[in-house]
């Protein structure tokens, strides 16, 4: 294992944007992991850990610490390895016959993310199909397995993102599929995708049609400096809710209990805020999708966070609600 100086960070992260590691490793196994922590213990210098870097805005200036890049490979059973690329994953149950992967084909990234911000897609999230995920604990670099359960998963969100998860490095995800599945087509872009097709779906036919809708919607990340939706979709009270239509009546809604509504963020940014494809300096809102914001070109994280400031004091001005970036800053 070798423990590199001075590593850009730009060129490992989907949205090219960020300064150097002063250091830098790629672990293979767990025992690399536990090196790299034991080393950024003598230096005494934080650490930080990256899968494929497509969910972070790292700033300019640099990370002033050691950068864990989690490469472990390996697939035993639905035992996968951190470091595995998530779509490889979902490609392979799909051509396998397992189900409740197909939903989330084409999310961007790592197994071992997956668990952190509970990715979701299409009416299904991984917290629906994940066993156990098996971390190193980076106290006493013991590893432990955590249940479903452990890991309080939330909308994008997860124990992992919380201050007690920050000391837990995930090495393993367990998934849990099954051979005789349902299909999830309840989405109004896949429910459309199969009713003017005229078909009833089979697991493949799922997942073509997703890659296929989220090629329409996201841009592509090999030619787009991205890291995707850069907000998470709101959720606020009911009563708020009730208020805002009658000021905006086509406001849509996804209930999520009896006192809770979720609000499709595009939406708001679409028709209230009015700053589809809109662009400012090296940073734009993505014109087929507002929620993602791109890096048209030499954008600095500053330029990019100043902008998503700006964008969310316009929400709150004009809706009252609270948004925060889905995207990870590291400072
Ligand atoms: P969309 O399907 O237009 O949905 C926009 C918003 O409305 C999302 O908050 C979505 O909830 C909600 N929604 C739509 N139909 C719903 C239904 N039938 N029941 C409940 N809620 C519903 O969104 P999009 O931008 O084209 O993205 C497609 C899917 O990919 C969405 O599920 C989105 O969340 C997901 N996505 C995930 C990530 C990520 O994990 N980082 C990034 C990009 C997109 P949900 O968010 O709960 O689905």
């Amino acid at each position: 294992m070798e423990i590199k100086e001075k590593v850009s960070l730009s060129d490992m992260t989907s949205f090219k944007i960020g300064g150097e590691a002063s250091y830098f490793v790629l672990a293979k196994t767990v025992d690399d992991i536990k090196e790299a922590i034991i080393f950024a213990n003598n230096k005494k210098i934080p650490w930080l850990v990256l899968g494929s870097g497509t969910n972070i805005l790292v700033n300019n200036e640099g990370y002033d610490g050691l950068v864990i890049k989690i490469d472990i490979k390996g697939i035993t059973g639905l035992k996968v390895g951190a470091g595995e690329n998530w779509d490889d994953f979902v490609s392979q149950c799909v051509k396998n016959g397992l189900y409740g992967l197909e939903n989330l084909s084409g999310i961007p990234g790592t197994i071992g993310a997956s668990p952190v911000q509970n990715i979701g897609a299409y009416g299904v999230e991984v917290k629906d199909v994940i066993e156990s995920v098996e971390v190193l604990n980076t106290e006493c670099l013991v590893l432990e397995t955590l249940s479903n359960k452990d890991c309080n998963f939330g909308y994008r969100d997860s124990f992992f993102k919380r201050p007690e998860g920050k000391k837990y490095i995930i090495t393993h995800v367990t998934f849990k599929l099954k051979k005789e599945g349902k299909l999830n087509i309840e989405y109004k872009d896949v429910r459309n995708y199969f009713t003017e097709k005229g078909i009833i779906p089979s697991l493949q036919e799922v997942r073509n049609a997703i890659l296929e809708i989220r090629k329409g919607k996201f841009p592509d990340l090999s030619k787009y400096g991205t890291a995707g939706s850069f907000f998470k979709n709101p959720i606020i009270k009911k009563e708020q809710y009730e208020k805002l239509l009658k000021k905006y009546p086509s406001m849509p809604n996804y209930k999520i209990d009896e006192l809770n509504v979720k609000i499709p963020l595009a939406w708001i940014l679409d028709n209230i805020c009015n700053i589809k494809g809109v662009r400012r300096g090296n940073v734009g809102v993505y014109e087929k999708q507002s929620l993602v914001l791109v890096n048209w070109g030499n954008a600095t994280s500053d330029e990019v966070k100043k902008y998503a400031k700006k964008i969310a004091i316009s929400v709150k001005q004009k809706t009252g609600i609270d948004i925060e970036p889905e995207v990870q800053y590291v400072l």
